[in-house]
C-alpha cells in the first residue's frame, strides 16, 4: 500500500532493540554509557545521573541555553560551567549533552568556548567547511536521537578558507578537493547576490549543510515530532558573536 511504510517510527528504544545488538554496537563505539541503566537495573553505581540534567529541556530552551552562553563568551562574563574533577567524574558515567553542533575544523572556533560550556554539555563534530557528510550525518543521528541533544547548530564562521578555496576553485593537492565539491553547490548558490561574496557563500553553505542533515529520516522525524530544532549559525572571528541565521 502506498506509503503504509513510508514513515517507520524510528525512536531510541527501536536503535537500542536494533537487529544483531546494534544499540550495544553504537553504544561500544562511541563509548557512552548514557543508557547502560536501563540494560542492568541493578547497577545503581552505573545509574548515577547527571546533575546538570538537561533532559527536560525543550528545543527552543536549548537554543536560548547556547545563546546564553555565546552572549557571556563575547561579555567577558564567562563562568566556565561543568570543567571541574567532579563534573569529569560525573560524565564518566554517561552523557546527556543538550546541543549538538557541527562546525568547522577552523582553529578559532573552539566550540565549548564560545558557548561557555564544559565537559559533556555539547555533541560536536568539526570538519572543514561543516560539511555534512555521510559520516556527520551519523554522528549527528547518535548525538540527537540517541543521546537527547535538543538542538542542532550548524555553524559556518567569517573568512572560512575552506569556502574561499571553493570560491577559487583550481586543483587540489590530497583529498581537499572533496571538501570543495561539497561546498560548491553553495557556492553556486550565492553567485549575483549583492554584498560580500565570500560571507554570502558561507551562509549559503550553512544552509545547505542543515538541509543536508534533514534528509535523514532519524533527524527529520525529531524535528517534526517537536524534539530538535536544527538552525544555521554564523560565528563572527572579529567578535565571538554568533548569529542565528536560518
Ligand atoms: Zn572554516
Amino acid at each position: 500500500m502506498p506509503g503504509q511504510s513510508r514513515k517507520r517510527s524510528i525512536s531510541r528504544r527501536s536503535i537500542l532493540k536494533g537487529g544483531a545488538g546494534v544499540g550495544t554496537a553504537v553504544v561500544g563505539w562511541l563509548g557512552s554509557r548514557a543508557f547502560i541503566p536501563k540494560l542492568q537495573p541493578g547497577n545503581l553505581a552505573v545509574a548515577a545521573e547527571p546533575a546538570d540534567d538537561n533532559t527536560n529541556l525543550t528545543p527552543a530552551q536549548a537554543l536560548q541555553k547556547l545563546i546564553d552562553g555565546n552572549n557571556r563568551f563575547v561579555e567577558y562574563r564567562r563562568q566556565n560551567p561543568n570543567q571541574t574533577t567532579a563534573r569529569l567524574r560525573e560524565v564518566a558515567q554517561g552523557q546527556k549533552p543538550f546541543a549538538a553542533i557541527l562546525s568547522c575544523a577552523d582553529s578559532r572556533v573552539p566550540v565549548e568556548l564560545i558557548f561557555d560550556q564544559g565537559l559533556g554539555d555539547i555533541f560536536v563534530v568539526r570538519v572543514a567547511g561543516n560539511i555534512a557528510t555521510r559520516e556527520d550525518i551519523a554522528s549527528h543521528e547518535f548525538g540527537t536521537l540517541v543521546l537527547g541533544a535538543k538542538v542542532l547548530m550548524v555553524i559556518g564562521h567569517s573568512r572560512c578558507g575552506a569556502v574561499e578555496a571553493a570560491i577559487k576553485g583550481g586543483e587540489f593537492p590530497g583529498a581537499i578537493g572533496s571538501l570543495v565539491e561539497a561546498i560548491q553547490p553553495a557556492v553556486d548558490r550565492s553567485k549575483g547576490q549583492s554584498g560580500n561574496q565570500l560571507d554570502n557563500a558561507i551562509k549559503a553553505n550553512v544552509e545547505l549543510q542543515a538541509k543536508r542533515l534533514l534528509v535523514s529520516p532519524v533527524i527529520s522525524e525529531l524535528v517534526e515530532t517537536v524534539k530538535l530544532k536544527v538552525v544555521g549559525g554564523y560565528y563572527d572571528l572579529d567578535t565571538g558573536r554568533i548569529s542565528v541565521i536560518s
